[in-house]
């Protein structure tokens, strides 16, 4: 997410980043599982964005999916908030949370942003994402969910079938 954020603020442009040593952007992502390899992607990538876009970040989806180290739930993260396309971008909570409450059947989180993306109604695309992934935090988590706690056991799959 701190990349992603970098990019969002445009507070450190590709030019610049190219300047930062690999341990100095290392450290900066550090919070980020596999930061070595994320730092190569990352030097690769804003090579990609100054050859390709003029060091801007494109704002068409086959564009960022295209660059080195952006996949789906990147592109749908930005998609929404920096070229505001109300997009629900699944990341684990998501996936995890609405397979069981059964809105998706699905085994890649690829395939859940297709289902969700297609069957939510476009006023609630806006804030479904933090909806949800807070509740994935918070509630329904992902070893031992607090069932107890959750106002939709109604209308839970999981509930209905692993808990009552
Ligand atoms: S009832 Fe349990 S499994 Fe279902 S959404 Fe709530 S916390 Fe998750």
């Amino acid at each position: 997410m701190k990349l992603v954020q970098l990019f969002m603020t445009r507070s450190l442009p590709p030019q610049q980043l190219l300047q930062l040593e690999d341990e100095e952007l290392s450290s900066l992502i550090k919070p980020a599982a596999h930061y070595n390899r994320k730092t190569k992607n990352l030097k690769k990538m804003c090579h990609q964005l100054i050859e390709r876009h003029n060091g801007e970040v494109p704002g068409t989806r086959d564009e960022l999916l295209a660059l080195t180290g952006v996949g789906r739930k990147c592109t749908d993260i930005l998609m929404h908030f920096t070229f505001r396309e109300p997009t629900i971008a699944v990341d684990i909570h998501v996936h995890r949370v609405v397979n069981r409450l059964g809105i998706t059947h699905t085994t890649s989180r690829e395939d859940t942003a297709d289902a969700i993306n297609e069957i939510t109604p476009f006023k609630f695309k806006h804030h479904a994402h933090e909806w949800i992934i807070q509740h994935g935090m918070k509630i329904c988590v992902a070893r031992k969910p607090k069932c107890s706690d959750c106002s939709l056991t109604d209308l839970c799959d999981y509930y209905q079938t692993e808990v009552v």
